[in-house]
């Protein structure tokens, strides 16, 4: 999968500002990790990469086709873990996990397979049948991981991933992130850079809606 994001612009003001500005890169699998500041634009991309904003100009291929002409094709192609704000706190984790499957068009028998697998690889299959509003933060982090690898996607989209996890959860997330990236493309936006120096094979700096330097961890960490 290569995906392709061509002198992409996008305002909220009707060209006042941009809240990306001129952005163009080139994703293949592996782990970039996302930093910027808050206001950078990283949410506006992202809305853009999820198809659930459109850019004012520009484009955004994968493979060559424009997502948006893909449309529900390139929506399950990727796998999306937003910020907390939106999870359905009646929900208990495994019915959170079979209605998002189903938003994904899965089929009973995958689903069934596949949340039995991200129980266990997330570490929640003894709090499966407890309502989310029960959760602590990083359980919250992790069904929300599980999700976003529901039918495994070509592209995963991370938003903030260790947000509210105990030292201890960061380094187990981490890790198993790494572990399931393996010919994905895996977008991280974090203000922690620990959470990608190991992991990222480039860390792309978002300012002003602009990526301002792209660069391996080492070379990035180096001149920081
Ligand atoms: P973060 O920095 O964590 O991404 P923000 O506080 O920037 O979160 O944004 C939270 C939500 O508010 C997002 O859905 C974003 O689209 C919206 N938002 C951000 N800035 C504005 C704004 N100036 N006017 C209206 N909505 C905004
Ligand atoms: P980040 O995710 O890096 O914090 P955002 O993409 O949320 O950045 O915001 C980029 C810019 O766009 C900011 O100036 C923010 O205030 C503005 N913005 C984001 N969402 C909205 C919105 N829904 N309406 C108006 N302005 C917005």
């Amino acid at each position: 999968m290569e995906l392709k994001i061509k002198d992409l612009y996008k305002s909220y003001d009707h060209g006042k500002t941009y809240a990306i500005n001129d952005v163009s890169a080139d994703f293949t699998p592996g782990i970039y990790g996302i930093l910027g500041p808050n206001g950078a634009g990283k949410s506006t991309m992202f809305g853009m990469l999820t198809d659930n904003l459109r850019p004012d100009k520009g484009s955004i291929t994968a493979d060559g086709e424009d997502i948006y002409k893909m449309g529900a094709d390139y929506r399950a192609k990727i796998g999306y873990m937003p910020q907390q704000q939106s999870l359905y706190e009646a929900f208990t984790a495994e019915k959170f996990l079979w209605y998002m499957a189903a938003l994904k068009g899965m089929n009973r028998k995958d689903a069934r397979e596949q949340i039995e697998n991200l129980l266990e690889v997330v570490n929640l299959k003894e709090e499966r049948y407890k309502k989310l509003k029960y959760f602590s933060g990083g359980m919250k982090q992790r069904i929300l991981l599980a999700q976003a690898l529901l039918n495994d996607p070509e592209i995963l989209i991370l938003d903030e991933p260790t947000a509210g996890m105990d030292p201890e959860e960061r380094i187990r997330i981490r890790n198993f992130i790494s572990g399931c990236a393996k010919d994905k493309i895996v977008l991280l936006a974090t203000h922690v850079v620990a959470d990608v120096e190991n992991m990222a094979r480039e860390i792309l700096l978002i300012k002003n809606g602009k990526i301002v330097r792209r660069d391996t961890p080492q070379k990035f960490l180096a001149e920081l």
